[in-house]
């Protein structure tokens, strides 16, 4: 089928919208309309060049749409369910996901990063010429050909729009507080950066009864945003942080400091703020090659304990319905995170939105 889609050449060039020809789904593919998906930063950097990926490519590793058609052997969804999409399919049967850890599945991260599906072929073509697929999802299209690992069967009743967000920057804020640190009532937590991760770990600090819930930024809207997620005080990040932590966490630091950018600088601040004994967790994805000075003097007599998370350690066919089911209760912040609605022809405003900081979450509404 002809589909429309935004297509990357190269690194540092502009999205082009083109029609491409999308094949039918093959053994264990669905074919999803896609409804929503997720203007996100991971996304950028490819186009910034810090991540190295197969080109040109589709890119888009968020989104929610409706199954229009599977391949055979398809057993997860039919046509007709509403999906949420995964960009990290676990396989079910690999040593992590036998151990409770399917986030780090790592039966297709061949493939993904060569950029196409799980059997090792692309399904996008413009002509005779292969177009490669970011995250073997490539959601900047009207219509998506995935592995069916990626889709996660939703309520009809969520609204696509905000069903899109759940499965990167939600997923891994709110998971990162609930699951890699495991926060508890009363417990203080720092989170350094309110961008989409940061906002997401800020209420699922909340959800976990932390108290109090610091978020750190140097931008004003940014704050603003960060006191609606659940933030019960906001510092600016200056020379004064770390006092100015200390002074809310009784002198010691904070129970958990989380970062949520991948800049080296504040994974080392967040080392900082975190009191003795604490823990920091860090979230945010660092380009690769980039590198992180921890002082190991600091970490062994303060006994603290740094831990990685990647896409918040969720399960996600377990607690993508779970995100969405507190949504519908109320108790998840989703729609307050779609700052702006785009169409798919202003890609290239929407991403200079973001790195203006002006919006919480961009979405892209078909
Ligand atoms: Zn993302
Ligand atoms: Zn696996």
């Amino acid at each position: 089928m002809k589909i429309q889609a935004a297509v990357l050449y190269e690194p540092k060039t502009p999205f082009v919208i083109e029609e491409l020809t999308l094949q039918e789904p093959r053994d264990g593919e669905v074919l999803v309309k896609v409804a929503a998906c997720g203007v996100c930063h991971s996304d950028y950097h490819l186009v910034a060049g810090t991540t190295q990926h197969p080109m040109p490519v589709v890119c888009g590793h968020e989104g929610a749409g409706v199954v229009e058609a599977v391949g055979a052997g398809v057993t997860r969804v039919r046509p007709g369910d509403h999906v949420t999409l995964s960009w990290s399919p676990d396989c079910g049967e690999c040593f992590y996901c036998r151990h409770g850890q399917p986030n780090l599945c790592d039966t297709f991260t061949g493939p993904i990063w060569a950029g196409t599906m799980l059997d090792g072929t692309p399904r996008l073509y413009r002509g005779k010429d292969p177009v490669y697929h970011y995250c073997g999802l490539a959601t900047f299209a009207d219509h998506v050909v995935v592995s069916q690992q990626s889709c996660i069967p939703i309520a009809q009743n969520v609204p696509l729009k905000v069903a899109s967000l759940v499965g990167c920057a939600v997923a891994t804020g709110v998971g990162a507080v609930m699951y890699t640190a495991g926060v508890r009532p009363g417990e203080s937590v720092v989170v350094l950066g309110c961008g989409g991760v940061g906002l997401n770990m800020l209420q699922g600090a909340m959800l976990c009864g932390a108290n109090p819930i610091i978020a750190v930024d140097v931008n004003e809207a940014k704050m603003q945003l960060a006191r609606q997620f659940g933030a019960t005080h906001t510092l600016y990040s200056d020379e004064h942080l770390i006092e100015a932590v200390r002074d809310l966490t009784g002198g010691r630091g904070a129970d958990h400091a989380f970062e949520a950018v991948g800049i080296p600088k504040l994974q080392e601040l967040a080392l900082e703020v975190a009191r003795p004994g604490g823990t920091i967790v860090l979230a945010g994805l660092s380009p690769m090659g980039s590198a992180t000075n921890l002082p190991g003097a600091i970490i062994t007599r303060q006994e603290k304990t740094i831990k990685g998370s990647y896409y918040g350690s969720v399960n996600p066919s377990r607690d993508f319905p779970m995100l969405l089911d507190l949504y519908m209760a109320g108790k998840l912040k989703l729609d307050e995170l779609v700052s702006r609605e785009y169409p798919l022809s202003q890609i290239n405003q929407a991403y200079d939105a973001m790195l203006g900081g002006e919006v919480a979450r961009g979405v892209i509404v078909f």
